[in-house]
């Protein structure tokens, strides 16, 4: 059965049986976006296919159409990533900066939520313009990334890595990658303004 509240992190390996046994099998394609032929013609890229758990697919999906009828378009840059090809970024990193920003920027193969096909880096076009969801050089986001980050836990998906939790995350600020949970576990961290980790230390200290 999929574990949906997998901790996985630089400490927290995925197990390779539960890899193998259970993560891979449930990988399926998600659905290519609707009414989006504008804007990858726009964009002039392509829609790459993406993977990911089957219920976190279907549940992205949802958030997808329901963004879309904000006037706010989600794209993907990565979901599911095999052992191999997290392995293959960790070592292009490595060789071409160096491991202080191979550290900084991947991880090794199961050590990403990528891996687990519960997490995915997602994108925002706005009124079919570029609108990407970096972080600006004062450290601010657009504000359909903040809206986007105010509506996840009602499907399910916390932000991963929130700004401030560095000490505790282990990885620098990523307003771009979401993490399925489940709908209540997602409430309970958005509502209680904490961190999946602290999430794991208050359940396993027997405060949840
Ligand atoms: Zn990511």
């Amino acid at each position: 059965m999929i574990d949906y509240l997998i901790l996985v992190n630089r400490e927290n390996k995925i197990n390779e049986d539960y890899y193998n046994n259970i993560i891979k099998p449930s990988i399926i394609e998600v659905e290519p976006f609707k009414n989006n032929d504008l804007i990858y013609r726009t964009f002039k890229i392509e829609e790459k296919k993406t993977y990911l758990e089957k219920l976190t697919s279907e549940k992205f999906t949802k958030l997808r159409n329901y963004a879309k009828e904000e006037g706010v378009i989600l794209g993907i840059t990565s979901g599911f990533l095999t052992f191999e090809q997290q392995q293959y970024k960790y070592d292009y990193f490595l060789e071409r900066h160096g491991r202080e920003f191979a550290e900084k920027s991947a991880c090794m193969a199961g050590y990403s939520e990528h891996n687990t096909g519960l997490a995915l880096d997602v994108d925002i076009f706005k009124n079919l313009k570029w609108g990407g969801i970096a972080v600006q050089e004062d450290g601010s986001i657009i504000s359909e990334a903040k809206w986007l980050h105010s509506i996840l836990h009602k499907f399910g998906f916390i932000l991963r890595y929130p700004k401030g939790t560095e000490h505790i995350t282990k990885m620098k600020f990523e307003p771009w990658h979401i993490r399925y949970v489940g709908e209540t576990v997602a409430k309970y961290i958005y509502e209680n303004k904490i961190t999946f980790e602290e999430y794991h230390q208050q359940k396993n200290n027997g405060n949840i």
